[in-house]
């Protein structure tokens, strides 16, 4: 399974899906933060943006996310502010700049991005009207979650950097979880693929770190630390997948100031998704793409249905880019 969107698509950007033997399946996994964000969180976007009258700065992706009944761009075509920006600290310079609106920044995203959103606190320290909406998320509890969906896993390059490989010894002493972490160049993905494949028939339980130019042990202590000055663990619920303990990150008491949630007394939102979306079991390996009976009907990138069609990382979106319409 490969666990991270980008994974997902050099894959397919690279042609390896059509050189690899039948044998050898391919499952694209939950590594897509746009995706495996729930619907919850853009209905409580919404309701920043229409009821409480902020303006939501956010990349792009995020606006074109179906919600319970809008998304944030049809928000935005009955009237709420919403900006798209090129980084987390764009929304803080659009705050500093405006400062008659109250701005609210999307912070979403996994241990890679984590680290720039929060160090918008630090750069909005002066200013009363910038917050957060959070739904940060941990790879190391979804690896549990999701460790009876595949052989093994080809472990995120990017998410290890920050967080190192202890995580994945662990998963394999404990749990007997295989993987390897993979770079994203074509020789980078088929040296994992290639040992993956090599250590499957094995039969034991292995480890393997394939980008070892970027991946150190001990991860990036630096990102680290900045992660746990102003964010905790909090249980995180997951698209498709659900609720999984100690998988999400949440602003500390100390930092309130900046949780848009406090700031703006939003409600506990309850989302639906909507029933023809198969999103959930794309994210869980249970489905392909193709297996979702609206893929390339309905649903297409112009206009998707679920987030998995939307998101640049998306596996529906890898699929109908690269793979065809089988
Ligand atoms: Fe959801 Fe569209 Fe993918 Fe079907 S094709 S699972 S509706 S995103």
């Amino acid at each position: 399974m490969e666990v991270c969107g980008t994974h997902t698509h050099e894959i397919f950007k690279l042609g390896i899906r059509n050189i690899l033997p039948d044998t050898i399946d391919l499952i694209s996994g939950p590594g897509c933060p746009v995706c495996v964000t729930p619907i919850d969180f853009i209905d409580e976007a919404v309701m920043l943006a229409l009821e409480k009258g902020c303006t939501i700065t956010t990349f792009g992706d995020l606006v074109r996310v179906p919600g319970t009944k809008l998304s944030l761009a049809q928000a935005r075509a009955r009237g709420a502010k919403v900006k798209v920006v090129y980084s987390p600290l764009d929304g803080v310079e659009y705050a500093k700049k405006h400062q008659d609106e109250q701005v609210v920044f999307l912070s979403i995203g996994f241990e890679t991005t984590t680290p720039s959103d929060v160090l918008t606190i630090k750069e909005a320290k002066n200013l009363t009207n910038f917050s957060l909406l959070t739904a940060n998320k941990t790879m190391p509890m979804a690896y549990e979650a999701m460790k009876d969906s595949c052989d093994a896993f080809l472990y995120p390059g990017h998410v290890h950097a920050i967080i190192g490989t202890k995580i994945c010894e662990e998963l394999r002493d404990k749990d007997g979880v295989s993987g390897v972490v993979a770079g994203f160049t074509a020789s980078e993905l088929l040296t994992a693929i290639a040992i993956i494949v090599k250590k499957v028939q094995q039969g034991k339980p292995f480890f393997v770190n394939a980008y070892p130019r970027v991946v150190k042990s001990e991860g990036s202590k630096k990102a680290q630390d900045i992660i746990k000055t102003y964010m905790e663990p909090c249980d995180a619920s997951w698209r498709g997948i659900g609720k999984i303990a100690h998988s999400g990150l949440q602003l500390k008491e100390a930092y309130k100031a900046y949780d848009a949630r406090k700031v703006y007394d939003l409600p506990v939102i309850k989302g639906k998704d909507n029933p023809a979306c198969r999103c959930g079991e794309v994210l869980r390996g249970a489905c392909k793409p193709y297996d979702c009976p609206v893929f390339g009907k309905g649903c297409t990138p112009d206009h998707p249905i679920g987030a998995c069609m939307v998101s640049s990382e998306g596996t529906c979106s890898a699929y109908y880019l690269y793979g065809g319409l089988k």
